[in-house]
């Protein structure tokens, strides 16, 4: 779990005054503000983190008990040196990220950008994002490990949307021993039952939690027989996801808390599904528009025709006009790929190929050298 770094998030030098902090902040806010950012993901993440940073920063307590934080290299778990109580819950009177947002946006900007206060700023001075893995292995993860699905769909499954089921691995907690890994406590031997172990980093004493006993001081005297004192076995979930209309390859689909199962007492971890669409025999993909390509023969592109052609939904008559061209282009409006985000539909582009046929009998030949002369 690394710490993240507020400074750096604002732009500001760590002895930067409460004036430039407001500064710096107040030109973010304004940049990343989702009012201006409409369906932008990233921007509103980047704004979500600036105003958290500014949220500390601002306040004389927090960005102290934060500096002290980060000056100690605190690992986050099992270390006991510092008073958190009345970091969560309240706040304290000292922040006016309301205020500054309500002079960028007016009145109506207020309140309803910074959501839940601030119970969540301790849990924000840590980057716990990503998977249990991915950090170091003393540290204990918050919650369990996310599950990364590929989900492969064709494109008419992805312009349609609608929901299936998918078959994930995933641990959860033993149902023998509650997770615990047995039964019977006894000290561990490594922390001497104390669940933490001390190091020395930069002239602290950091004390994290004990590796072997994951922080809780106690081993099992007798290990579970059914998940061999693991506390998780596999299982196969069988999961639906919900696939919004017109989603795009590369797309991710996200579904909180059904991932594998945290240690005890903390929440599952996510399943991030990743969407490929398969390229389709019928139609090309750009963005939200579908091209299509219609074969002609010679006689219908030069008198016209109505053709009845397939669309992402089903089919569409078209008239062709007489004369035709190869490469000319038809529009269907409409019966393009809907946006997720828009709700607008794009359009299915038709392409007319004429079809020159490479066999003809003797008689299409004479016919064709008579049809030569008149035209
Ligand atoms: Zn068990
Ligand atoms: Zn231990």
């Amino acid at each position: 779990m690394k710490m993240k770094d507020f400074y750096s998030i604002l732009g500001v030098s760590q002895d930067a005054s409460k004036e430039d902090i407001k500064k710096a902040y107040k030109n973010l806010a304004k940049k990343y503000h989702p009012d201006v950012n409409s369906g932008n993901k990233a921007a509103v993440d980047k704004f979500k983190e600036v105003t958290e940073a500014y949220e500390v920063l601002s306040d004389d307590e927090k960005r102290s008990k934060y500096d002290r934080l980060k000056s100690s290299g605190f690992s986050g778990y099992g270390n006991g040196n510092f008073d958190f109580s009345g970091m969560g819950g309240q706040n304290s009177g000292g922040v006016d990220v309301e205020d500054i947002l309500a002079s960028i946006f007016g009145g109506g900007a207020r309140g309803k950008q910074t959501g839940g206060g601030f119970g969540d700023i301790f849990e924000s001075f840590f980057d716990r994002g990503g998977s249990a893995g991915a950090r170091g292995s003393s540290e204990r993860p918050s919650r369990g490990e996310d599950i990364e699905v590929k989900l492969d769909l064709t494109l008419k499954q992805a312009a349609g949307g609608g929901s299936l089921k998918l078959k994930v691995n995933r641990r959860d907690l033993c149902s023998f021993c509650s997770g615990e890994g047995g039964s019977g406590n006894t000290a561990c031997h490594s922390c001497r039952g104390t669940g933490s172990i001390s190091r020395s980093q930069g002239g602290y004493a950091i004390s994290q939690p004990c590796p072997q006993c994951a922080g809780r001081g106690k081993i099992k005297t007798n290990i579970c027989s059914n998940c061999a004192g693991k506390g998780f076995i596999n299982n196969i979930k069988q999961i639906k996801v919900n696939i919004p209309e017109g989603v795009a390859d590369g797309q991710l689909i996200r579904i909180p808390g059904e991932g594998h199962a945290g240690a005890l007492n903390t929440p599952r971890g996510n399943i991030i599904i990743t969407v490929r669409v398969k390229n389709d025999e019928q139609f090309t993909r750009q963005g939200d528009d579908l091209y299509y390509e219609l074969s002609l023969k010679f006689s219908e592109a030069a008198l016209g025709a109505v053709k009845m052609v397939p669309t992402i939904r089903g089919s569409a008559k078209v008239n062709i006009p007489a004369g035709a061209k190869s490469g000319s282009k038809l529009k269907l409006k409409g019966q393009g790929i809907k946006n997720d985000k828009t709700g607008a539909a794009g359009d299915q582009i038709i392409t007319i190929k004429i079809d020159v046929p490479s066999e003809l009998s003797e008689e299409a030949k004479k016919l064709l050298r008579e049809l030569d002369k008149l035209i």
